[in-house]
């Protein structure tokens, strides 16, 4: 199935979306849906021709084959949302609760409709003029009140240790007792990556020298769940970079980029995010911003559109945009100097919806784990559709995000790799959340970070088994 052939799935007719739109239309109230605040655009909106190209790369089309739950149907409903032929009711919130904003349908679109553009005007709308039940407003509550806070993720992490290590968790999936509770809690539960506690003290050095002659002076971008859960590819970031010629500047100050809240449509935390990160990098002079979580740098790199309505930040923040890299684009930027290591592996690599989709970089990643003796990177079938982690959409929607996990990790399988890389963290929690086993998965600057140290992760991560097609009937969590 490619990106660009309209015959590869049905895209569906344009009589289904008439029928769709009919049963939507029947609640119509005759006035826009959408308040004044950066509505959708018409502009944007009337630049789609209903070809149903984007169809067949729609994570949600492929599972329910629903028009309204495709690119083309949301787009239709934003247009009748302006007209005020449909009703911001749950019915509607729904189709645009569940795009899990992978941006598949931005990359299959030959008529380049901005479809990041028009759901990321959508979602502020639904916040601010539909109101969700109680549970769903409580349980969006506790993960905004938990993840963009790495204090409180600490403490979250000690808490999940205690869990593991006392056997309550082994003792709570022996007895079924994980199944009693609500699916999402659930899906937090089974979600929660394992912490190593001596990375909770760690913190990354506020200013790291560059290896030899310094080539660029760099920002790096810690991150929130990055710091926390994944302070080992932090550190294997600072290595890398350093190692290649970069002084690596963190600013202690920074605090969460907003991603997830963007993400979500919470317009006004998110933009209070943004200008404190912007004020953070304001202390230091850098000539680059890295971030190594896929999500976290499509949004660094949105903050020019974010703050363009505020006087006083809208010039800082598209100037800060044009400096962020995400670290793959950088390393490849640069070029290699630091001598490598061979790694003997063959490693499937997947692309992060919000680097491949939503940044445009694909190749980059693929060119800096090329230059690793030995290494064997492979593509993985469909590699288009999303896996399903898409921020905190496997949270909210655990039901579809399942279905995706598994559908992915079927095609991973397929490759019959030692080893996998993606660039981001929700897609290794995702990934490894339905894998059958023990598979070593690794941030791509981890492998490269593993070659100039001249170690082999694999083997070190427990690797070399691969789990045959016949262990995917796995129960979720079990790895
Ligand atoms: S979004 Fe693009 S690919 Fe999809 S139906 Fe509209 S014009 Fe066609
Ligand atoms: S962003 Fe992803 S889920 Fe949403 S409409 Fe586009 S392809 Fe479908």
């Amino acid at each position: 199935m490619t990106a660009t052939d309209p015959t590869a799935a049905d895209p569906g007719t344009q009589a289904d979306l008439r029928l769709h739109v009919d049963a939507l239309a029947e609640a119509g109230r005759g006035a826009g849906v959408f308040d004044d605040h950066h509505p959708p655009s018409d502009e944007l909106i009337s630049d789609c021709v209903h070809c149903g190209f984007c169809l067949p790369t729609c994570p949600t089309y492929a599972l329910w084959g629903e028009e309204m739950d495709s690119p083309r149907g949301r787009i239709y409903l934003m247009k009748l949302g302006k007209e005020g032929a449909v009703e911001m009711d749950d019915t509607y919130a729904q189709h645009f609760d569940a795009c899990l904003g992978c941006m598949a349908c931005v990359t299959a679109c030959p008529s380049g409709v901005q479809y990041d553009q028009l759901i990321e005007a959508v979602r502020p709308q639904l916040e601010r003029n539909h109101r969700r039940g109680l549970l769903d407003r409580l349980f969006r509550g506790l993960i905004f009140s938990l993840f963009p806070y790495p204090s409180r993720l600490r403490v979250a992490a000690v808490l999940g240790e205690l869990y593991r290590r006392l056997g309550l968790r082994s003792l709570a999936h022996r007895t079924g007792a994980v199944r009693l509770l609500p699916r999402r809690l659930q899906a937090v539960e089974a979600l929660m990556p394992p912490a190593k506690l001596r990375h909770l003290a760690t913190r990354t050095p506020a200013v790291t020298p560059a290896v030899g002659t310094m080539r660029r002076r760099v920002g790096f971008l810690t991150g929130c769940v990055q710091r926390v859960f994944f302070a080992d590819v932090n550190q294997a970031t600072v290595r890398v970079l350093t190692a290649e010629g970069c002084e690596v500047v963190a600013p202690p100050t920074q605090r969460c980029c907003g991603a997830l809240s963007e993400h979500a449509g919470r317009e006004p935390e998110a933009l209070d995010r943004a200008r404190a990160l912007i004020d953070a990098f304001a202390e230091v002079e850098v000539d680059t911003i890295v971030a190594n979580v896929a999500g976290c740098g499509s949004t660094l790199k949105e903050y020019g559109r974010m703050l363009r309505d505020d006087a006083v930040y809208a010039e800082r923040a598209a100037a800060f945009s044009a400096k962020v890299r995400d670290v793959s684009e950088l390393l490849a930027e640069l070029g290699p100097v630091a001598p490598r290591h061979p790694i003997e592996a063959r490693v499937a690599y997947h692309d992060a919806c919000h680097l491949g989709h939503a940044q445009g970089v694909r190749s980059q990643p693929r060119e800096v784990l090329g230059t690793i003796p030995g290494l064997q990177v492979t593509d993985i079938p469909e590699a288009e559709i999303c896996c399903g982690s898409a921020g905190i959409y496997n949270l909210v929607n655990p039901e579809p995000a399942e279905e995706l996990g598994r559908r992915k990790v079927e095609h991973v399988l397929s490759v019959a790799p030692d080893a996998l890389a993606t660039a981001n963290p929700g897609c290794l929690l995702q990934i490894r959340r339905y894998w059958p086993g023990d598979l070593p998965m690794f941030h791509p600057v981890e492998l490269l970070d593993a070659s100039i140290r001249g170690v082999d992760p694999v083997t070190a991560r427990g690797g070399r088994g691969r789990p045959s097609l016949d262990a995917r009937t796995a129960e979720p969590g079990t790895f």
